[in-house]
């Protein structure tokens, strides 16, 4: 696009586009409609999705259920503030949520945006060891490889190296972020810091699926672990499920699948299937009762201004209708087979280190690096939009996806790995 009428060009002089260098980025592709799988060109070329919108969109675009549940609401009452006021798809949400999450998960606070939701999570952490224990406990351990938002705090228990945020390094909070414990040394190391550091309120983790280091997986033993030491030394455990949450690991929650049940979870992206913005962090009734008193400093202090999003709720509401009445789970566990079928024979290839499979996730891992940017343009040119992370090709489609979608995504990293 060249001609300075257009949206594109125009607003090409204006917007900051996420994760960029705008000097030197590869053209943003216009997208003018979507549908199912596929991303429509104003040219009438379409691209099979691989990523779902950042991962979100688990039931495919335009899904009529979600469309209509946002058009109803949008008719009735668009939004109101939750101070003071009340509207019913905020309160039924919650307590939905409450009967889906594992254990007794069950006090939902919304926001707008996954770091947000990560950032209450910790707050509450934060707040429980002064209402609980009356102590000042504001340190978290986190993981390297661990993603949770781009917001200071949350910066501030990923990976160092994740998303330049070294640049922000004086401006963080230290944090202890360990290796995952996956090996007896590295339990015994966090064991030992849990030990020496009384000023520890939570262990904050990705559960399975670290998605933005790349598609980085553990088991369910490593989160068995954690949960353990969090009980021995008398800390929270987070669950930080905005990536894995809503099927994406082919149960409804990694927690599911792990057996294994935090005291705090936050929820994002395929809450809403991507269609409008909303966030939730769920407490355990222990994590709760230590808010619950007569003390007004005992209280939670947050209420982002869209919190509970009227929109963003009744969308929700639908999307946990989705789960009940289309096989969406089946769905995922179906494409963690058809992946694994035409994926992981790619693990003998001699370009790749590893291939990695959970539920609608896959990542192909070569040994070396390439060019991120000319990898992006190289699929958007095979008529797929699938964006490398580091050295992983991956895959986060919607469960809907059909199978011959699919295997023009396979394909095209098959083609990809061959000419690496
Ligand atoms: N936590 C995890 C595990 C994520 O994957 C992300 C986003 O990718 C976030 C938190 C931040 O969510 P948001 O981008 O909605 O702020």
């Amino acid at each position: 696009m060249n001609n300075p009428d257009t949206w594109f060009d125009r607003g090409l002089e204006h917007i900051w586009i996420p994760y960029a260098q705008m000097k030197t980025i590869p053209m943003p592709v216009p997208i003018v409609a979507t549908s199912g799988t596929r991303l429509k060109l104003a040219d009438g070329r379409e691209l099979v999705d691989g990523v779902g919108s950042w991962w979100t969109s688990v039931h495919g675009y335009n899904h009529p259920v979600l469309i209509k549940a946002a058009h109803d609401q949008l008719d009735q009452m668009p939004h109101i503030m939750l101070g003071g006021l009340a509207h019913k798809q905020a309160y039924k949400l919650a307590a939905r949520l409450a009967d889906v999450t594992p254990g007794d998960l069950s006090r939902v606070f919304f926001s707008e945006s996954g770091s947000v939701g990560v950032e209450v999570a910790m707050k509450i952490a934060v707040q429980y060891a002064r209402n609980a224990l009356g102590e000042t406990r504001t340190k978290f351990v986190s993981f390297m490889g661990g993603y949770h938002g781009d917001t200071f705090a949350t910066m501030s228990v990923c990976d160092p190296e994740e998303g330049m945020h070294t640049l922000f390094a004086e401006a963080l909070a230290p944090q202890h972020i360990v290796e995952l414990p996956d090996s007896d040394a590295r339990l015994e190391q966090i064991d030992t810091l849990l030990t020496q550091h009384k000023d520890i309120a939570a262990i904050l983790v990705e559960p399975l699926i670290q998605g933005a280091s790349g598609m980085r997986m553990h088991t369910a033993e490593t989160l068995a672990h954690l949960r353990t030491l969090a009980d021995r030394h008398g800390v929270l455990l987070i669950f930080d499920e905005i990536f894995t949450g809503f099927g994406r690991t082919g149960e409804l929650f990694a927690a599911h699948k792990a057996a294994v049940t935090p005291d705090i979870m936050t929820l994002g992206k395929g809450l809403t299937g991507g269609v409008t913005p909303l966030a939730a962090t769920i407490a355990s009734k222990r994590v709760y009762q230590a808010f619950h008193d007569e003390d007004p400093s005992h209280a939670l202090m947050h209420g982002p201004t869209f919190t509970g999003h009227a929109v963003g709720c009744a969308v929700a509401n639908a999307g946990l209708d989705l789960f009940e009445t289309e096989p969406r789970l089946d769905q995922a566990r179906a494409l963690e087979r058809a992946m694994e079928e035409a994926l992981r024979p790619l693990e003998s290839h001699t370009a790749v280190r590893e291939v990695r499979i959970c539920g609608a996730v896959a990542a192909v891992e070569l040994k070396e690096a390439f060019d991120i940017d000319a990898s992006r343009q190289w699929f958007i040119d095979q008529g797929t939009f699938i964006r490398p992370l580091g050295r992983a090709v991956y895959l986060t489609p919607a469960y809907t996806i059909s199978p011959g979608d699919l295997q023009t995504l396979t394909c095209a990293i098959t083609d990809f790995v061959d000419s690496a």
